[in-house]
């Protein structure tokens, strides 16, 4: 089985776990530190087979004596956390507010239901399959952090000062950063992704903005992202000049009474951003900000958000190969709605 990642030094102990996951959903980026025989690992990958292939690749790194001791998660979403299962009895760190975004987070069962026991004729199907079908939901049982700030944590492994940052609620309600100050480098967990269209769950979009300062703010060189290949400080200036422009984008249309799926169209329609992959995740990210200027606190549907992605995926894929359905067999469904 390929695992399409890799363990890539970045700084002295300091390795990042960089699957190529452009286009998709689900491949995200993890962290190994290690210093004076301790060890923490920053987020898991989405299965336990990928997981295995992390710590495997990490074994040369850690030494017959070392093992990782400290696991620290940056959200709830599982694709940073379904791996927790795998690492034995570690102390997990996240934020507080982890603790209550994991409530309305799906499980690996459902995660597997919705992939494999689904009807495949429906967008929302069609699109988890596409998207998630590559990943092994079975023999997950979910954990949860054994250790929980709010606002910030400072942590020492073996000679390593490592800072953690609250940011949620932004793209979760529960995310944390984290900085390494002597290794000049952040990981930003789902705050920041490159190479393709960011999703964000909770919002407002000024969180997230104000996350990309905060970590602009310390003067790392080098910034691993949720999701993409690592990024300057140049690019994270660019990545904030985009959430200020679907921000700002979503603002005006919500002002003008365009409902949302319509006003991410016209956003990708504008073709201001073509280099980015997966831009029907505009749908919910525009959803999460409409949310909030409504003033509606509940709790979204998650695949209801998924399935408004999935729509403007199936109907530009249907533009681009006329005829072809790719699996959804009622055209209709892909109308956006
Ligand atoms: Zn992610």
């Amino acid at each position: 089985m390929s695992h399409d990642a890799h363990l890539a030094p970045i700084a002295d102990g300091l390795y990042a776990w960089l699957p190529d996951g452009r286009g998709t959903w689900g491949l995200a980026n993890c962290g190994l530190l290690v210093s004076e025989g301790q060890a923490a690992l920053i987020d898991t990958p989405y299965d336990l087979p990928r997981t295995r292939a992390l710590l495997e690749a990490a074994a040369p790194v850690l030494g017959p004596q070392g093992r990782i001791g400290t696991a620290i998660t940056t959200h709830s979403n599982g694709d940073h956390s379904y791996g927790l299962a795998a690492l034995g009895d570690v102390e997990i760190i996240g934020t507080r507010d982890y603790l209550h975004a994991l409530d309305h987070e799906p499980t690996p069962q459902q995660m597997h239901a919705l992939v494999a026991e689904t009807p495949p004729d429906q967008p929302t199907s069609w699109y988890l399959r596409r998207h998630f079908g590559r990943f092994d939901f079975t023999g997950i049982d979910p954990v949860a952090p054994t250790r929980t700030f709010s606002g910030s944590l400072e942590l020492r492994i073996g000679a390593a000062e490592v800072r953690l940052v609250q940011a949620g609620p932004a793209h979760t309600d529960g995310d944390l950063w984290v900085h390494l100050p002597q290794h000049g480098v952040v990981f930003t967990g789902d705050v920041v992704f490159a190479d393709d269209h960011p999703v964000h769950w909770a919002g407002p979009i000024d969180n997230v903005i104000d996350a990309c300062l905060g970590i602009l703010a310390t003067g790392a060189q080098v910034i691993v992202p949720g999701h993409g290949p690592l990024m300057t400080p140049a690019d994270l200036r660019g990545h904030i000049d985009y959430l200020r422009w679907v921000r700002d984008g979503a603002h005006r249309l919500h002002a003008l009474g365009v409902p949302a799926q319509s006003a991410a169209l016209q956003l990708i329609d504008s073709g201001r951003y073509p280099g980015l992959g997966l831009p029907e995740r505009l749908a919910i990210t525009v959803a999460t900000e409409y949310r909030h200027l409504a003033g509606e606190t509940g709790t979204p549907d998650l695949v209801v958000l998924v399935g408004a992605a999935a729509r403007i995926a199936l109907g530009r894929e249907q533009a681009r190969i006329p005829g072809q359905r790719s699996g959804a067999d009622d055209p209709s469904n892909a109308a956006p709605q």
